[in-house]
């Protein structure tokens, strides 16, 4: 067993539970990752897992101080509670409770969404602005509403599940039982899947993004998407105001073959106002891990995530 380095200072843990794996990290007090690691998701038992996976930590890290949990789904980061997430099959399951008791070390949870947004807003494209929207697009849509430096949850723990709102009334159908959502024809899910079922071709978001300008059903459905995320945006911006819009999550490395036109789709659908700006995510895909990390440490007690340069 190779030994692990002695720490001076205290550690934090975050822990990213999803549907096909559990992937955890622990930071130290200047931001460096000391360690990091993933499992396969045990559907069956979310709780025990990641209480199991939180003792064996706290066992190797003595310094250890806070848990940051974060999770798809509706979450009660209140009680630390997973309300509902189907990927997970939990309902009604207190996962922070469940590593506080295997490990005596404090934990929060928070919707993976939000804990992303809660990074970008303090170590990437998000600092500086006091109100920012973070959408992610992958398989699905959401985002991540930062408004007077607090992220706002909603009444009902489910704020920025913009995926769903439909953006062409009527149009195809999507997996939540309505017609016409943004979901269905912006992700990067449903780009792949508009371009298959007008071609045929089971090919990715990316290859579609390549062939805008040569292949027109490429170009339509591109051109498609582009439209229904300005019309969303519109609809937030008009709402809340925000001065910035990130953009993250999968088809953000798209950069400016969706950043371009989307920029210009969005300025003219605001006839009488300026258009907040438009900029890329800067952490990637392991913003949700950082945010989990910020929350172990605030958990603990500890402001030193200001200091850290991911
Ligand atoms: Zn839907």
């Amino acid at each position: 067993m190779s030994p692990v380095m002695a720490s001076t200072g205290p550690v934090f843990a975050g822990i990213d539970i999803g549907g096909t794996s559990i992937k955890w990290m622990i930071v130290d007090e200047a931001g460096a990752i000391a360690t990091q690691g993933n499992e396969r998701t045990d559907r069956e038992a979310v709780a025990p897992q990641v209480g199991r996976i939180g003792a064996r930590l706290a066992g190797e890290f003595p310094g250890l101080v806070g848990f940051g949990l974060i999770c798809p789904g509706l979450v009660d980061e209140e009680k630390g509670a997973v309300i509902y997430a189907a990927n997970l099959e939990l309902r009604g399951v207190e996962l922070a409770r469940a590593v506080e008791d295997a490990t005596g070390v404090p934990a929060a949870l928070m919707h993976d969404g939000r804990a992303a947004g809660l990074a970008e807003g303090l170590l990437g494209a998000g600092r500086g602005a006091s109100s920012f929207l973070m959408m992610p697009i992958g398989t699905g849509i959401s985002v991540a509403l930062m408004l007077g430096g607090s992220l706002w949850s909603g009444a009902t723990f489910s704020a920025g599940e913009v995926g769903h709102a439909p953006v062409f009334p009527g149009g195809e159908s999507c997996r939540c039982g309505s017609r016409g959502c943004l979901e269905v024809y912006a992700s990067a899910k449903g780009i792949a899947r508009r371009y298959e079922q007008a071609t045929g071709e089971d090919t990715g978001a990316k290859a579609i993004e390549k062939a805008v300008g040569t292949d027109p059903v490429a170009t339509e459905v591109w051109g498609t998407a582009v439209q229904a995320l300005a019309l969303s945006l519109t609809h937030m911006t008009l709402t809340v105001d925000v001065e910035r819009i990130i953009i993250g999550g999968g088809l953000s490395h798209a950069g400016d073959n969706l950043l371009a036109p989307l920029r210009a789709q969005f300025a003219s659908m605001l006839t009488f106002r300026d258009a907040p700006e438009i900029v890329r995510a800067a952490l990637g895909g392991a913003g949700g891990r950082w945010g989990a990390a910020i929350l172990a440490a605030r958990v603990g007690g500890s402001s030193c995530y200001e200091r850290w340069q991911p």
